[in-house]
């Protein structure tokens, strides 16, 4: 076969291909809240979330985030969403991957939870960010059925993303969009520490 025919052939392939996906956007036509799962043990659950939340901002949507790991260092994506109006809800006290104290970690999972409720029954908040809530459900820190149906009910038309590892299977089978992201390898296992700007 000569050169021209590979690129005539190739095209031909390509644009068989382009008809295929435009038929397939075409055909997606509905408008949804979604509920977006973002779990596995690789490295870009949190920033593929707050990702989310700044391309709502941008597009002038009302978000918020709450987090459900105690910080033990700031947070770079609350430095600068705060600024642009985005209201966070982080636990001051309580979880860590240190936790020594299950009561004071519940009470402190419960104080967000609360606030995590009120957006989800807030039909003038367009995406939430859930960071980390995997944790609570598998430690039973908070009460699934409750997390479950606040979600289920939340108002028609609000997006709502939850991160972080395991994920129970009733979380994902509710979802619309789940994903997992899966380690390769990753810099700390070579010995080099968390970095500014990419790990917080
Ligand atoms: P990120 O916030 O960077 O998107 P993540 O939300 O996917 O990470 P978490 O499980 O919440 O991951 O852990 C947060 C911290 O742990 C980050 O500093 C991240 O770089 C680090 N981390 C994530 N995955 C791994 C891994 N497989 N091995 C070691 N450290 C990891
Ligand atoms: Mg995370």
């Amino acid at each position: 076969m000569n050169e021209q025919d590979k690129q005539d052939k190739h095209k031909a392939r390509q644009q068989k291909l382009k008809e295929k996906v435009d038929a397939r956007i075409a055909a997606a036509q509905d408008d949804k809240g979604l509920l977006l799962v973002i779990t596995g043990n690789g490295k870009g659950k949190s920033t593929s979330g707050f990702g989310m939340i700044t391309r709502s901002v941008g597009h002038g949507l009302t978000a918020a985030v709450c987090q459900f790991i105690k910080g033990t260092w700031d947070c770079g994506e609350r430095n600068l969403l705060e600024k642009l109006g985005v209201p966070f809800y982080v636990m001051k006290t309580g979880f860590t991957w240190e936790t020594q104290n299950k009561e004071a970690d519940m009470a402190a999972a419960e104080k967000v939870w609360q606030e995590a409720k009120k957006l989800l029954a807030d039909p003038s908040i367009q995406t939430i960010l859930l960071d980390e809530l995997t944790y609570m459900l598998s430690y039973r820190y908070l009460d699934i059925d409750e997390v479950l149906d606040a979600i289920a009910n939340r108002p028609e038309g609000q997006h709502v993303i939850v991160t972080g590892r395991a994920a129970h299977r009733r979380l994902t089978e509710m979802a619309d969009t789940v994903s997992e992201v899966q380690s390769q390898k990753h810099a700390f296992e070579a010995g080099i520490k968390v970095q500014k700007g990419i790990d917080w």
